[in-house]
């Protein structure tokens, strides 16, 4: 049996300063993968700061029309709440399409954004992994690699994140806010996860003691055209093996604005800001977006198993930027593709 102490935190500076006095604590929030990881024996914290009291489950007004979101509103909340339905459709829609109504209820905003990968050896503490025991090996490389990464990769570590949500937050351009014993700063989505390079054990870049407190929403909202168009192996309760987040402006059938932002094929969810760039001004129709997805899958590169993923996340792509440029987005109750 391991021990671990476990605190209550009543403010976020008492949880601040729990989180960087113990570089083995961890935050304990809905618990839905931290549990699982801690009975699976890959994570061990020697102390567990359960945030669950702390004042930071509301949705607020921003004066720009935008919203910021509590670290512990819960998915379905986000989802189904009327202004994120009205204002970011994309996002209620991309929470919609992960996991079961159950986990929603009980998944964070903040956990959804820490939530590790599920590559099958990192759950397997018999097995080498670089990212749960560093230098000891990627098993997944030349291994069991289906669900693996095409972009992004390293030669140690080729996990994807398995997030839906944080696909429709890195398109949105939504920014995280974070609380440490240094104080508040925001951090742009993009930046907020990386790739895994020679440190594959870190998937973020906050620092030691820091938490995420909010997530902010501004700019842009797309509410006219987007989608999130989600593929895996079961039609519900399945992570991607591609998805595409897309949103767009269009204005006599020229694309104005374009954000695309892609999920089951990297370390973060994946987006080219310069492509984006280069395509506004460009017809909104077939070509284009097939132009668009080959421009962001260049760089893609399978392992094997996951070779399937190029050609497939290509159509996905153009799929994708179809239904977002028709108007007429996935209905994620509907299980066919639209
Ligand atoms: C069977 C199953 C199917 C799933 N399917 C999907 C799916 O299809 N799509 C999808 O996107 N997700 C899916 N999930 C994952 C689920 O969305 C995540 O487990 C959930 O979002 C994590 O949130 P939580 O609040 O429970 O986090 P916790 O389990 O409490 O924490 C997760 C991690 O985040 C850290 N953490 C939590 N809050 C904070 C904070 N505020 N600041 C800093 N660190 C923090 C914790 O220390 C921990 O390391 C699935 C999960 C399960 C079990
Ligand atoms: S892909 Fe990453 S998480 Fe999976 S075994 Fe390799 S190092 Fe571990």
């Amino acid at each position: 049996m391991r021990h671990f102490s476990y605190t209550r935190a009543e403010t976020v500076s008492e949880a601040v300063a729990a989180l960087a006095s113990d570089p083995q604590a961890q935050i304990l929030a809905g618990g839905t993968n931290l549990v699982d990881l801690m009975k699976y024996d890959v994570a061990k914290p020697g102390s567990i700061i359960d945030i669950n009291k702390l004042p930071l489950k509301q949705i607020d007004e921003l004066p720009n029309g935008g919203l910021r979101i509590g670290a512990l509103v819960s998915n379905t909340t986000v989802a189904y709440d009327p202004r994120v339905q009205e204002r970011y459709p994309l996002l209620s829609s991309a929470i919609l399409a992960g996991a079961s109504p159950q986990l929603r209820n009980a998944a964070t905003t903040g956990g959804n954004l820490l939530q590790r990968t599920r590559c099958y050896y990192f759950y397997d503490p018999s097995t080498p992994c670089n990212k749960r025991e560093p230098g000891s090996g990627c098993s997944a490389i030349g291994g069991i690699n289906r669900i693996h990464a095409i972009l992004g990769a390293s030669e140690d570590c080729i996990a994807t994140h398995p997030s839906d949500m944080c696909v429709a937050l890195a398109a949105l351009s939504a920014v995280v806010e974070v609380e440490g014993p240094q104080g508040k700063r925001d951090i742009p989505f993009a930046d907020f996860h990386r790739l895994p390079g020679d440190r594959p054990e870190s998937d973020n870049t906050l620092a030691q003691g820091e938490m995420v407190v909010a997530v902010r929403l501004e700019g842009n909202h797309f509410a006219g055209h987007h989608t999130y168009l989600k593929l895996r192996d079961r039609l519900s309760y399945a992570f991607a093996l591609v998805s595409v987040a897309a949103a767009m402006e269009v204005s006599d059938g020229k694309i104005v604005e374009l954000r695309v932002a892609l999920g089951g094929v990297a370390h973060k969810p994946w987006r080219d800001m310069l492509a984006e760039t280069e395509f506004a001004g460009q017809p909104a129709e077939e070509v284009t977006f097939r132009h668009i997805a080959q421009r962001l899958l260049a760089g893609a590169k399978g392992q094997g198993q996951n070779d399937f993923k190029i050609p497939l996340a290509e159509k996905v792509i153009v799929r994708a930027l179809k239904q977002a440029a028709s108007g007429r987005p996935q209905v994620q109750s509907v299980k066919a593709i639209q």
